[in-house]
């Protein structure tokens, strides 16, 4: 039994490692680059080891010291996760030359799945069907032209070495081979350091169906498939098992030719078999092909786990440490379905670029299993993969597990950072996802639909309005607590989002507030949970460094451009309130005296800046309840201006 472990990664799968391993009673070390010393993977572990640096090569990708430091911490196994230094064979010799357990396969099995083309001839040794096309090692343009022609357009090159999509290039016509051969080559070149390329046969309506497989070194059983259809630019977002719609033949085909491919290469631990599925036609036994292994944990391993009902990183360190496999394949039976998302910080506007910023707030909905590595307070940099978590749902069957996970996306809330929460939203409401009828064209062919934004509209702005005024979380908010006799309160707010700015009216009466926007009134009352819009769905709002979120279907981000704009008052019965809490600097006013509109009441210091608080009507100081060197909240009453009235 492995009694210290030693995780070379970070973020979520570092966090789900320390979770299985800690409560199999492993001691846990971390290790960690300068900007994640205070990350979720750091205090998810027993001990850590400080890396320097932040970008992977500094850090996560130096094997040899964290071999050192995993020898001077006294692990006896290293768990590489997903990523880095996975699927490094050489890392894995150095592991295990320092006398330590690796948890994966062996090297060598490694090196066979590690480029495509030598692993496909494996695998048509091992009778396991792959995609028709040239898999040698001439390279010269000529005979790769041949190639494709023989094959027959569409074609796809692929870099032998390839990953992520990347040295991938689909040509569709004869004329544009060499200029997509240089590209790919190119690509390849400087990704990986290997330009050979693979060619393939195009399929042109592909699901990409993959079997999760587990080896002792020598027989595997396989945990059935997960289907990771919906991709965007080879890269997927949306993973399920099973299959919808996937006969049972097939499914029994598959699972048996990734048994095959397992062995082949006496795998040890935890592999998935990636497979391309032809669904031009109905599918038989003859409409799979397989496209590569990956000899490590899978970023959706939770899929399958939730359907079988079992910890694939408890089998992977049983497994290291020369167990038996747990079970049997008779013994492994699925139940129900289970549906996993990734939540990314990028902008689905912006081509998904990653959105980089600090993690101001974040909430995730009931009913899902959340992996993550990411708290509030975090960072995302531009060091590492920017994926907030994994959330997955599961239900007695997929329209079930879809329902869940839909609900508890709504209920998601992330702030400072752009997030593909809503387009992820969108694509699991498109209709020929929720048929379970999809190919991996689904995104691209849609993404213009699946990442429209809709633009607010009043009752958006109106809610937007009391949430920035920030009395929602106030239980002493104005006008609900014995400020009932100075009437309603009128403010103005100023709200930006996407490319509008409002200028907002709201009075404020107790827990009602009536808010004009374009010249038309909404009512909003305060629930216990917040601002609401009787008859309408109440929508959860947050505030946070100077941004209100609403997040329903889609997320709404109103910007307050300016904290005194947003609490000028423009007209009220002469109440002044303060805007945001703060300290009171000075009070220019006493009670009886005179003032004209736009007289300076009170100066607010807050945020380290000095705020003015003017009065907005020509009257009397009727009431007074600032005072010098006072801590203040928002909200509070500060001052009551009373109009004068005028003798005849
Ligand atoms: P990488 O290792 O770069 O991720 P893969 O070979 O795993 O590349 O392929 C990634 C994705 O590209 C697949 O999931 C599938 O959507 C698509 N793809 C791969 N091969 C083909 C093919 N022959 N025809 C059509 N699509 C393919």
């Amino acid at each position: 039994m492995i009694q210290k472990l030693l995780i070379a990664n970070r973020g979520e799968i570092a966090c789900r490692i320390a979770r299985t391993a800690s409560g199999m009673g492993i001691k846990t070390l971390a290790i960690a680059s300068t900007v994640d010393r205070q990350a979720m993977h750091v205090l998810a572990c027993d001990d850590v080891v400080q890396l320097g640096g932040n970008s992977p090569l500094e850090s996560y990708l130096c094997g040899a010291d964290i071999i050192d430091a995993g020898q001077a911490h006294n692990v006896d196994a290293i768990h590489p996760g997903y990523g880095f230094l996975s699927e490094d064979p050489d890392f894995a010799q150095a592991v295990l030359d320092a006398g330590l357990i690796w948890v994966g396969p062996s090297p060598s099995a490694i090196r066979s799945m590690g480029l495509k083309d030598t692993a496909k001839l494996l695998m048509q040794k091992a009778k396991v069907p792959v995609v028709p096309g040239y898999h040698k090692v001439d390279q010269s343009l000529a005979v790769l032209q041949q190639a494709a022609q023989d094959i027959g357009y569409p074609v796809l090159i692929k870099a032998v070495a390839g990953g992520g999509g990347k040295g991938m290039r689909l040509v569709e016509m004869a004329c544009d081979f060499e200029a997509h051969l240089t590209s790919a080559q190119s690509e390849a070149d400087s990704a990986f350091g290997n330009d050979r390329v693979l060619i393939e046969k195009f399929i042109a309506k592909p699901r990409h169906i993959e079997i999760q497989v587990f080896g002792d070194g020598q027989k595997s059983v396989q945990l059935f498939e997960r289907d990771c259809s919906l991709q965007r630019r080879y890269q997927k977002v949306v993973e399920e098992a099973p299959a919808p719609h996937m006969p049972e033949v097939v499914r029994d085909a598959m699972g048996r030719a990734a048994v095959r491919a397992a062995e082949a290469i006496g795998y040890s631990g935890a592999g998935t078999v990636e497979f391309i599925l032809d669904c031009n036609g109905p599918l038989t036994t003859n409409s799979f092909y397989f496209m590569e292994m990956n000899t490590r944990l899978q970023v959706e391993h939770p899929v399958t786990e939730e359907i079988l009902g079992l910890d694939l990183v408890a089998w992977q360190l049983l497994v290291a440490a020369g167990e038996g496999l747990p079970k049997t394949q008779s013994e492994i039976v699925m139940h129900g379905h289970s549906i996993e998302v990734r939540l990314y910080a990028e902008d689905p506007k912006l081509e998904f670029l990653p959105s980089i910023g600090t993690i101001h707030h974040i909430a995730f909905g009931p009913g899902l299993r959340v992996e993550t590595g990411i708290k509030t307070g975090d960072v995302i940099s531009r060091f590492y993969d920017p994926m907030i978590a994994k959330l997955i749902a599961t239900g007695p069957n997929r329209a079930a597990a879809l329902q869940t996970l839909l609900r508890g996306l709504k209920m998601t809330q992330i702030a400072g950072v752009k997030t593909n929460r809503d387009f992820l939203i969108a694509l699991l409401q498109h209709p020929e996802f929720v048929a379970g009828q999809f190919d991996t064209g689904l995104v691209g062919r849609d993404q213009q639909s699946l990442t429209e934004v809709t633009a607010p509209i009043s009752v958006d702005w109106a809610l937007a309005a009391m949430v920035s005024m920030e009395l929602s979380d106030l239980p002493q908010a104005v006008g609900m607590h014995g400020f009932s006799n100075f009437n309603s309160i009128r403010q103005q707010i100023t709200l930006l989002c996407q490319d509008q700015t409002k200028q907002i009216q709201v009075t404020l009466n107790g827990a009602d507030a009536s808010v004009e926007v374009d010249g038309s009134a909404v009512s909003l009352h305060r629930g216990l949970t917040g601002w609401f819009i009787e008859g309408l769905e109440q929508v959860s709002a947050i505030y946070a460094a100077r941004k209100v979120y609403l997040f329903a279907a889609q997320t709404l981000v109103f910007d307050c451009p300016d904290l005194l704009a947003r609490t000028t008052f423009i007209k009220s019965d002469g109440a002044i309130v303060t805007p945001m809490p703060g300290l009171i600097k000075q009070v220019f006013v006493k009670v009886g005296q005179e003032v004209m509109a736009g007289d300076p009441i009170v100066v607010l210091e807050a945020m380290k800046m000095q705020h003015t608080l003017r009065s907005s009507e020509t009257g009397q100081i009727q009431q007074l309840m600032a005072t010098e060197n006072a801590q203040v909240d928002a909200g509070q009453l500060m001052a009551v201006v009373i109009p004068l009235v005028e003798d005849d």
